[in-house]
């Protein structure tokens, strides 16, 4: 197969329809199993020359996904799973055992943090949550086994250096994994940068309109199929329909990007010359194709938070992302609610900060939108 640009991989990442019946577009295989002529024909799912059995260990749709995300990553193979958490932890059991050791940014996700210091932590996985623009290399171990970092953070939208990174781990052979949900693929490919496994909340981008709640991991094709295998025993697989649902969305990836990323700059270009905004935390050159969508403001005292959410109009107040829809969400009160204060505010997270989703809509209406919103609330 000849190599073909991102726009027309993301449409057209789907395997061939073998059925008889070709449809345009994909059957859902909305069934827990498969079914064979006869005990022989069922031995060529042992022998590998056919693909399905069982729905949990794999099926068309889950596998369009988790492949399809791998090409436009340029990754050898992937698999999707229930959620982004999911994926992680998939990733997580493919490279640590017990008495392993994580070094993790200290700015991931919540549900990131919760999830290895107080799931892992039980297993005898500890972790050490570092800052990755300090000494982050002195939190390295013996038996360090894995950097897990997130291309651009939450909700202040810093950029990783994931080259450094990279480098830096790939000396000491120690494996690298990257959440790549904020920029998708279409801004960065963190594993052509040199990450063993990225994965992806495909609740946010890759399934794009907020309907469905599925992850992605994506890597070598020796760290996949051992993430596989615990993805099996787990019972982490997606269901076929929210695989398709995904698949859906990521045919329009990289248009829903473009327009979304082009918004984003428009509105975080007004917001800074507004008087009533201290700063806006919207990153710079992350790529050639755009900056991304997600945008942080932070307002003045003079702007009263409970009554700016209150007038933001057809603006959706929502504590998730990505969606062909604008929301906002207030990190004081949701991401960040259980992060103790001290922390809070070392990372820059006050009273004062919206974070902003930005979709698909017209410019014009969403810097409308703020404006108007900011004047009711002086
Ligand atoms: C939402 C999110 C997750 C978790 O994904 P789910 O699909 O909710 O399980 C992980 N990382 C980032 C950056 C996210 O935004």
């Amino acid at each position: 197969m000849t190599e073909r640009y991102f726009n027309t991989k993301s449409v057209h990442f789907y395997s061939k329809d073998k059925a008889e019946n070709k449809s345009k577009a994909r059957p859902i295989y909305q069934t827990s199993a498969f079914v064979f002529e006869d005990l022989e024909d069922m031995e060529q799912y042992f022998t590998g020359e056919k693909p399905y059995l069982y729905s949990r260990y794999g099926n068309p749709n889950t596998d369009d996904l988790g492949k399809g995300v791998a090409l436009l990553e340029e990754a050898e193979d992937g698999i999707a799973t229930s959620s982004g958490m999911s994926a992680i932890l998939a990733g997580v059991f493919a490279v640590c055992k017990s008495g392993d050791h994580i070094v993790a940014a200290v700015d991931v996700y919540g549900g990131t943090y919760q999830l290895f210091a107080s799931e892992l932590a039980k297993y005898g996985v500890e972790t050490s949550f570092v800052n990755m623009n300090g000494n982050w290399t002195e939190a390295i171990r013996e038996n360090t086994a894995l950097i897990y970092t997130e291309s651009i953070t939450n909700p202040l939208v810093r950029v990783e250096e994931l080259e450094a990174i990279t480098q830096e781990a790939k000396e000491r052979k120690i494996a690298v994994m990257v959440d790549n949900t904020f920029a998708t693929p279409y801004l960065l490919q963190p594993y052509s940068l040199g990450a063993d496994l990225v994965i992806h909340s495909a609740t946010k981008y890759i399934g794009g309109h907020s309907d469905v709640t599925a992850g992605v991991l994506v890597g070598s094709a020796e760290l996949i199929a051992k993430a596989r295998a615990s993805m099996i025993n787990a019972g982490s697989n997606l269901s076929p329909f929210e695989a398709w649902l995904a698949c859906r969305g990521l045919k329009t990836l990289a248009l829903r990007m473009e327009r979304q990323s082009s918004n984003a700059q428009s509105l975080a270009t007004a917001l800074s010359e507004h008087p009533y905004v201290t700063q806006v935390y919207y990153p710079q050159g992350v790529s050639e194709k755009g900056n991304g969508a997600m945008l942080s403001v932070e307002f003045k005292e003079d702007v009263h938070i409970e009554t700016f959410f209150a007038s933001l109009d057809w603006i959706k107040i929502a504590p998730t992302l990505a969606g062909v829809e604008t929301s906002v969400s207030y990190p004081l009160r949701t991401s960040h609610r259980s992060v103790p204060k001290e922390v809070r505010e070392a990372l820059g997270i006050g009273k004062q900060l919206v974070r902003v989703s930005v979709g698909v809509e017209d410019e014009r209406d969403l810097v409308a939108s703020f404006e108007a919103a900011i004047a009711k609330s002086l």
